[in-house]
C-alpha cells in the first residue's frame, strides 16, 4: 500500500511538471484546428464541394505522397479500408494467413479476416514494439516450408503464409528492414501498417517506404485527422492505379456514360474530410517539432524514475511520438490499474496497450507463435500519456 501511494503520487507530479497548467483535463490525443481547416471547409460548404469529387481530394494526397517520398497515395475512409484495400489488390485470397504482430490496434487484424485472410499473430520485442524479426525468422524456420510453387506454407494448417504487417507502434519504426528481409526470404508480401507513424523517418527514409504498400489513418485521435479517413501508399505504378480504380466503383472515365469494369467499392475520401486534412497538414511540420518537444520533457521527468522507464525511439530513427509511453518496471507492473485510475481521477487520460489480439475472444482460436510473452508482458506494463501536439510549452520562456 504505501509504495503504491508514492508511486501513483511520484508519476503523477511527473506528468503533472510537464503539462501546461492553464489547462485542467488531459485527454490522451486531441486534434487542433484554426484557419487552416475553417477555411477549407467552409469553402467546401460554400461551393458544395462535399462529396467524392473535389481538389482537395487530390491536393491532400499529393501533400502526402511528397511528405512520404512516394509516388501513389490514394485517400479512403479509414484507415480499415486502406488495409483491407492493400490486402485484396495485392492479391491475398481465402485461407492466407497473414503474419500480424498480436500487439496491435484490432483493425490490422479485423482487416485480414474482412480481407478473406487468417491473421497469424507474431510476437513483438521490447526495444521497438515491433515485430521481433529474430524470433519470428526461427518460427517460420521450424513451421513452414516451401512447395513446388515457392509458396511458404505453414506445416501445422497446410495454409499459405502470404504476408506480414508489420506495425509502427506509438510511431516508432519496428526493426522494418530486418523484416523486409524475412519477407524476401520467405516470399511474403509486405505491407507496413503506417497509422501512427506519419512523419517518422528511419535511416534518412519516411515509414511507408520500406514495402509493397503502406497504410494510414486519419481518425480523430491520430497525428493529423480527416475527422475519419486512410489512405494507401505505394511506388507500384499499377497497384495504385488498381486501388485508385476500386476504390471509385471502376468506372471508365467518360463524360456521360455509366460504365464499370469489374465489381468494385465506394471508398473514397470525401473532400470535406480531404479539406480538414490539408488544413492540418499545413501544421504537421509544427506538430512533429512539438511532439518530439513533449516527449523529450517527459523522458527527462522519468529519467531517474526508480519505478518506470520512459518508452523512446529505436536507434537510426526520428520518431513521430504520436503517443509517449511509460513502462513500469517489472517489480510494479501489478500496480498499472492503480495508477491508471489514481490519474484518471486527475483528469490526466491515459490508457493500457490494446489487449493482445491472441486474448480477444474472436481470434483465439488464430494461428499464433506459441511464446508471446513479450506481448503479453508489454501490455501489463506500458500506458500511454498525454500526448496532444499543443500540450508543449516552453518552459525556459
Ligand atoms: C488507428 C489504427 C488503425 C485503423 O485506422 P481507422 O482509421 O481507425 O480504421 C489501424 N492500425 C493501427 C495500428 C491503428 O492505430
Amino acid at each position: 500500500m504505501q509504495s503504491n501511494d508514492r508511486l501513483n503520487h511520484d508519476i503523477s507530479q511527473a506528468i503533472q511538471t510537464v503539462l501546461p497548467q492553464r489547462f485542467s483535463v488531459f485527454n490522451l490525443h486531441e486534434p487542433c484546428f484554426d484557419a487552416e481547416e475553417e477555411s477549407r471547409v467552409l469553402e467546401c460548404v460554400k461551393t458544395n464541394w462535399v462529396s467524392y469529387a473535389g481538389k482537395f481530394v487530390s491536393e491532400f494526397e499529393q501533400r502526402l505522397a511528397d511528405i512520404l517520398g512516394v509516388k501513389h497515395v490514394i485517400a479512403v475512409s479509414s484507415g480499415t479500408v486502406a488495409l483491407y484495400m492493400a490486402l485484396k489488390t495485392l492479391g491475398i485470397n481465402d485461407g492466407d494467413e497473414v503474419l500480424v504482430p498480436s500487439l496491435t490496434f484490432v483493425a490490422t487484424a479485423n482487416a485480414v479476416h474482412h480481407a478473406g485472410g487468417i491473421a497469424h499473430f507474431v510476437e513483438a520485442e521490447h526495444d521497438t514494439l515491433g515485430i521481433d524479426a529474430e524470433k519470428l525468422d526461427k518460427y517460420l524456420a521450424d513451421v513452414g516450408q516451401f512447395n513446388q510453387d515457392g509458396r511458404f506454407i505453414n506445416k501445422m494448417t497446410g495454409r499459405p503464409i502470404r504476408a506480414m504487417i508489420p506495425v509502427h507502434i506509438f510511431g516508432h519504426p519496428a526493426p522494418i528492414k530486418a523484416l523486409q528481409a524475412l519477407a524476401k526470404k520467405y516470399n511474403l508480401l509486405l505491407i507496413e501498417d503506417c497509422a501512427e507513424s506519419l512523419g517518422t523517418t528511419y535511416e534518412g527514409k519516411s515509414l511507408g517506404n520500406f514495402s509493397d504498400a503502406a497504410i494510414l489513418s486519419f481518425n480523430g485521435n491520430k497525428i493529423i485527422t480527416t475527422g475519419g479517413g486512410g489512405a494507401i501508399a505505394t511506388n507500384d505504378d499499377a497497384l495504385g492505379k488498381k486501388i485508385k480504380h476500386l476504390t471509385t466503383t471502376a468506372k471508365l472515365v467518360h463524360p456521360y456514360e455509366f460504365e464499370h469494369d469489374e465489381i468494385a467499392y465506394n471508398f473514397r475520401m470525401p473532400n470535406i474530410n480531404a479539406a480538414l486534412g490539408v488544413g492540418q497538414l499545413q501544421k504537421l511540420d509544427q506538430y512533429l517539432a512539438n511532439k518530439r518537444k513533449l516527449a523529450s520533457q517527459y523522458q527527462i521527468v522519468f529519467n531517474e524514475s526508480p519505478f518506470v522507464d520512459f518508452v523512446s525511439e529505436p536507434e537510426n530513427s526520428v520518431s513521430n511520438y504520436w503517443l509517449n509511453a511509460i513502462k513500469l518496471k517489472p517489480d510494479y507492473a501489478e500496480q498499472r490499474n492503480d495508477l491508471i485510475n489514481h490519474l484518471m481521477l486527475q483528469k490526466i487520460s491515459v490508457r493500457p496497450l490494446w489487449q493482445p489480439m491472441h486474448t480477444l475472444k474472436m481470434y483465439q482460436n488464430n494461428p499464433r507463435m506459441h511464446d508471446l510473452a513479450i506481448t503479453e508482458d508489454l501490455y501489463a506494463r506500458i500506458i500511454c500519456l498525454p500526448s496532444s501536439p499543443f500540450l508543449y510549452e516552453n518552459k525556459q520562456a
